[in-house]
């Protein structure tokens, strides 16, 4: 594969408000997802460890889904949910806080969803190259080459975002997909008690989600083991204890973005000087691992 980033971060932000026609969506495949967030990044159970144990609990956020025809279910906030028996299924990723952000080759900074480690300013992953680096993004978009489906990059293409994937080979090393035959324990966990989730749906789907909420799953999800379904519960209920105390800049950030934020794809009201240092005071200065540019 040869992609050219620069500017882009179309598989790092929701860019729906730019673009609708050309952006995708999550909600397509067999079990479209419960909640509304674009793109994603399902992480390992090893991967969500990793940020637990470095004290990023805070930046982690479930994903349920609705069922695919003969899929068990289970009912929380009276909606019907994908389960493996009374269990719902669920995956982990990244939360995506407004930012100011102009992506995939525009040059008007808006309030878009995005990724918690994506610098506004450069449009850089800020952990790409740390131990923390999903393996998702690190091989993106290589499981949807193989899969027939339509990249990011090239809707990017589509909507006018410059010429994007390059080469679409997909390299030899590529990882088994992240929802396939070895995802359960992987990237696929099942919550083992649904009476624990009353209201849950409800804010998932408001993107209300809090804390307590999120440490649930994180705790189940570190509580699992690669190829089982199963939960050992000491591990999950001290892993949910620390997802739910994590105090990180990341997720010091994510309340402030949200709290400076105006509406989905309004253009930011700052000047470039001002956005910049917003981006410094509220990331850079609070923490965050810098990103070199592109230069
Ligand atoms: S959408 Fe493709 S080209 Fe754009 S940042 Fe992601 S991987 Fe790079
Ligand atoms: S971790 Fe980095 S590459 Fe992955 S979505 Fe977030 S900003 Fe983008």
């Amino acid at each position: 594969m040869e992609l050219r980033c620069e500017g882009c971060a179309g598989c790092c932000v929701d860019w729906r408000p730019l673009a609708p026609d050309a952006a995708g969506t999550d909600r397509t495949g067999s079990r479209p997802p419960i909640d509304d967030a674009y793109d994603l990044v399902p992480l390992t159970r090893d991967e969500i460890a990793r940020f637990l144990d470095d004290g990023l609990g805070d930046v982690l956020v479930p994903r349920l889904f609705e069922p695919a025809d003969g899929d068990d279910t289970v009912r929380i906030d009276a909606v019907e949910v994908a389960a493996a028996g009374d269990r719902p299924i669920f995956a982990v990723g990244l939360r995506k806080p407004p930012k100011p952000v102009a992506p995939i080759g525009t040059d008007e900074h808006r309030w878009l969803d995005a990724c918690v480690f994506l610098d506004p300013t450069t449009l850089q992953c800020r952990i790409h190259d740390d131990d923390l680096y999903p393996q998702t993004c690190s091989t993106y978009p290589a499981h949807s080459l193989e899969l027939g489906a339509e990249t990011e990059c090239e809707r990017v293409e589509a909507a006018d975002g410059g010429d994007r994937l390059l080469d679409d080979a997909v390299p030899d090393d590529t990882p088994p997909l992240p929802f396939g035959p070895r995802a359960a324990g992987a990237t696929v966990f099942a919550y083992p008690d649904p009476d624990d989730l009353d209201g849950v749906i409800d804010r998932l789907r408001g993107a209300r989600l809090t804390a307590e909420d999120r440490a649930r799953f994180v705790g189940a999800a570190v509580g699992s083991s690669p190829g089982s379904l199963s939960v050992a519960p000491d591990r999950m209920a001290e892993a949910r204890d620390r997802a739910r105390d994590a105090d990180s800049w990341a997720g010091r950030a994510i309340r402030a973005w949200n709290e400076r934020a105006a509406g989905d794809g309004d253009r930011v009201a700052l000047d470039p000087e001002d956005r910049v240092r917003l981006v410094r005071e509220l990331e850079d200065d609070a923490g965050a691992p810098g990103t070199p540019g592109w230069e």
